[in-house]
């Protein structure tokens, strides 16, 4: 970047900081999505007037919306592009180098199971995950490492809350039951790359403390006529489940929860303790999906498409009910064909009279995302599409655009005539009503 950054300066010697700042970040993204290196591109440039070019490149890197929405719209954060901290996609076991642990985890059944599958692993004692972390600093430069750490802690307060979902959206009564933080899988998007703080992956040791009473008590119906607890928020539900078998503990719990549905959200295939406990209506084997093209170039270290429709449909004839997720939906070339060719998937390998629900969402993400994105995955192509800012300094894709997709995609849904409830993720009622109820 730093060839663009003198190139620019003697091209235009009068731009100052932030003039500078905005017009390489244009050039860095227009040159991407053109595939051509970005000298050349600052190259063929022939305005010279600062007001005049940076209307010419919004209009270039934004031709839908340009002209059609707010200039703050428009976000252009400083370019600041550092090899080193590029995702390390390879596919590894998980297996962590250390594992730390709070005294009365030594107790536990995961304690035990950790001991056992990572014999290798340094075990250290810990006061607790905060006392450790005091003094440590955790970076996006630390982030290919956090499966080296396993952290066994107690949680106290967070195990179960409503889904924050966002300010003024349509909320489905979500109830969240936290798993741990952290996930050794690298999807392009995934929003904890920018928020996960701590240097590794948290499991809790003490999940029977909150399968003791009844917590469902608290969850509302959303649009539902029944209550709906999941998990999958700060972690993938069943990636770890063959080391905390946490599955075994809330299956027991809820089957026996008449009105409330336990939902298991994943990308993996990782359900054989599922199976050992049998079907139960209640509990929802759910698996987000995508469009195969994004699926292959942006979902790493996870199982594809295919092999997560054949654990649903396996799950499926043990009796479970299924669940699918298509988010985060991504606008680009071909979309139409990619989102139409994975819903026929679900409902030619799904039996279809297990499938709950379908939700929709696409993509969006907290601004700082964008910078750690375009860091981690420089070659995605997710960032070149039109993501606008919003009040709440969330990219997402303009209004029209995302009602044209969930439309979309609803239409070929109910085409099934499925009786799955579709519902939209974060969206708001204008949406809904647009998309989804017109
Ligand atoms: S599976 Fe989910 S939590 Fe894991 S990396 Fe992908 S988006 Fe993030």
């Amino acid at each position: 970047m730093d060839n663009l950054k003198n190139a620019l300066e003697k091209r235009f010697p009068k731009f100052g900081i932030n003039k500078s700042r905005e017009i390489i970040r244009l050039i860095f993204e227009i040159s991407k999505i053109k595939k051509i290196s970005p000298e050349e591109f600052l190259n063929r440039l022939s305005e010279t007037k600062y007001e005049k070019l940076k209307q010419d490149l919004l209009a270039q890197r934004y031709p839908q919306s340009f002209g059609k929405t707010d200039l703050k719209s428009f976000y252009l954060p400083k370019l600041e592009i550092d090899e080193s901290l590029k995702a390390d996609v390879s596919d590894k076991l998980f297996y962590p180098k250390n594992v730390y642990y709070e005294k009365e985890a030594e107790n536990s059944f995961v304690f035990e199971r950790a001991k056992r599958l990572f014999a290798n692993a340094v075990f250290t004692e810990i006061e607790s995950l905060k006392s450790f972390a005091k003094n440590k600093t955790f970076s996006v430069k630390d982030f290919n490492a956090r499966c080296d750490n396993l952290f066994l802690v107690k949680e106290k307060y967070d195990f179960f809350k409503p889904c924050p979902c966002t300010s003024s959206v349509v909320n489905c009564g979500y109830s969240i039951m936290n798993l741990g933080m952290g996930c050794p899988y690298e999807c392009s998007y995934c929003f904890l790359q920018a928020y996960q703080n701590t240097a590794g992956i948290v499991l809790p040791y003490n999940i029977s403390d909150y399968l003791q009473d009844d917590k469902t008590a608290v969850s509302t119906l959303g649009f539902f006529n029944y209550k709906r607890i999941g998990s999958g928020e700060f972690t993938d539900s069943l990636v770890f489940d063959h080391i905390t078998e946490f599955s075994k503990n809330i299956v027991g719990f809820f089957q026996k929860k008449r009105g409330a549905f336990f939902e298991f959200k994943t990308k993996s295939v990782n359900v054989d303790n599922l199976l050992e406990c049998g079907g139960q209506e209640n509990i929802v084997a759910a698996w987000s999906v995508n469009s195969l093209k994004i699926q292959r170039e942006n979902e790493f270290k996870t199982p594809d498409i295919l092999q997560r429709l054949d654990a649903a449909k396996t799950c499926a004839k043990a009796g479970f009910s299924t669940a699918f997720h298509f988010d985060p939906i991504i606008y680009y070339d071909g979309w139409k064909e990619g989102y139409k060719e994975t819903v026929d998937m679900i409902f030619d390998i799904v039996p279809n009279e297990t499938i709950k629900w379908i939700s929709l969402g696409t993509l969006r993400m907290p601004a700082n995302q964008k910078t750690v994105m375009e860091n981690r995955f420089p070659n995605n192509d997710i960032l070149n599409g039109e993501l606008l800012l919003g009040k709440d300094y969330k990219l997402r894709y303009e209004k029209d655009l995302r009602i044209e997709i969930y439309k979309y995609i609803n239409d070929i849904i109910q085409s099934k005539k499925s009786k799955c409830i579709v519902y939209l993720c974060m969206e708001e009622a204008d949406v809904w009503q647009k998309a989804i109820n017109a």
